[in-house]
């Protein structure tokens, strides 16, 4: 579809742009980070609490919705927005992670090269998004990969199912969401070249595939973004970006192992963006399974529009919560035990229910040891009110003119803002 995304300003010193992508449901404001709503919600929140915190969209996850409830369930029940309540934009990751996560083992851990987010290697449960799968995913068993498609044992009820790009198309249309991922194969770090390239020509063929079964059958005005494989591989992953720009595809994500290193991360997606500039660049760009927090401000730079990651509700859930601190990744692990007697809020200026109402970090984390859901719920509020503020601002300053400033004062708070 033409004319889906608007490019408002540009940031001379980058690639970052600010614009708008225009959906069936509504607009998304960009850059932007989309909370994952795996499997038809944002854990813990309401649809309104999710919205008032400044987010346009949600992503929503094909493999699970597919085992559980069944798009057939969600179409009879007038589509996932009516569903789980939610009236604005949502995006549909395709099922190809998760499926072939279950395939390459432990991939989902290793394909960003990365330890998984989280405090004490414990906050990877719950199998969302693209930087990490947990326990269910891999209790399930891929049985065969072959060109048609893939199949594989549900993890729900031990059926043998199949996902291919047209199934996979097909769900995602039952669904309704506004923007569909095609489907790709996720190939991990550590193979070989040949592999990662014989994947790559695989993920490609497939994109022809989505592409065809959604112009033939595809819900008007769902948008389809193609996804850059390509691994570590420099040739590779510029090849793929053309393949998926020359495609006709509506917006291009990139995907698969970024390597094991931040530094090797921006390169890789560099070179993606590089091949998408010129003639491509109108169209809108999703970084998937990315979302620490000078990774969102790189990523900007480099012209990601958008971006989603489990990690601000996943750490939120186990205890942690992000703050003004680049020494220790953003984060405060409450868990902690010296957090047991400390009167401070977690952040003074943040307009959160946690922080406005000045419970104490005290208080969350004796909620956090504790596992109660109120503690879960005021982490997940907190954090994604800190990612939605930091999306604002980087957003404010590409129209201001003046990201380079703003991005510093994110990347070092204790140095502040010219006025
Ligand atoms: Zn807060």
């Amino acid at each position: 579809m033409a004319g889906a995304f608007t490019i408002q300003a540009r940031d001379p010193s980058s690639l970052a742009r600010a614009g708008v992508l225009h959906t069936p449901h509504g607009d998304i404001r960009t850059p932007a980070f989309v909370p994952l709503a795996t499997k038809a919600t944002v854990k813990g929140l309401l649809p309104e609490e999710v919205s008032a915190l400044g987010y346009d969209m949600v992503l929503g996850n094909t493999f699970h919705l597919h085992l559980r409830p069944g798009e057939e369930l969600i179409e009879r029940m007038g589509g996932l927005h009516r569903f789980m309540g939610w009236s604005g934009p949502i995006i549909t990751d395709s099922g190809g992670f998760q499926v072939f996560s279950m395939g390459h083992g432990t991939v989902a851990d290793e394909i960003k090269g990365r330890a998984p987010h989280g405090s004490k290697g414990g906050a990877s449960s719950g199998s969302e998004g693209r930087s990490s799968i947990g326990s269910e995913a891999r209790s399930g068993a891929i049985l065969a990969i072959e060109e048609g498609g893939v199949s594989f044992r549900s993890y729900v009820d031990g059926r043998v199912r199949t996902l291919s790009p047209e199934r996979s198309m097909a769900i995602q249309a039952a669904l309704g969401s506004d923007i569909a991922l095609v489907f790709d194969e996720c190939t991990p770090f550590h193979v070989e070249r040949s592999y990662t390239e014989a994947s790559t020509e695989r993920t490609h063929r497939w994109l022809t595939r989505c592409l065809e079964w959604h112009f033939e059958h595809g819900p008007a005005g769902q948008l389809v973004y193609g996804i850059v494989q390509g691994g570590v591989y420099e040739d590779l992953r510029r090849a793929s970006a053309r393949v998926v720009a020359g495609s006709r595809c509506d917006g291009i994500a990139i995907g698969g192992s970024l390597g094991d290193s931040k530094a090797q991360m921006y390169e890789v997606v560099e070179w993606a963006m590089r091949e998408l500039g010129g003639a491509h660049e109108s169209r809108p760009r999703h970084l998937l399974g990315i979302g620490e927090v000078d990774d969102l401000i790189r990523g900007v730079e480099l012209g990601v529009d958008t971006f989603d990651c489990a990690m601000p509700t996943r750490l939120g859930r186990h205890g942690c919560a992000l703050v003004p601190d680049p020494a220790n990744r953003w984060r405060v692990d409450l868990v902690k035990g010296r957090w047991r007697e400390a009167p401070e809020p977690l952040q003074e200026d943040c307009p959160c229910p946690a922080c406005s109402r000045g419970f104490s970090r005290a208080y969350l984390s004796y909620l956090a040891r504790a596992g109660e859901l109120t503690g879960a719920r005021l982490l997940t509020l907190h954090n994604l009110t800190f990612i939605a503020r930091l999306m604002a601002e980087l957003r404010e300053a590409i129209l201001d003119d003046r990201l380079p400033e703003v991005a510093a004062a994110w990347r070092d708070p204790e140095k502040p803002l010219p006025p």
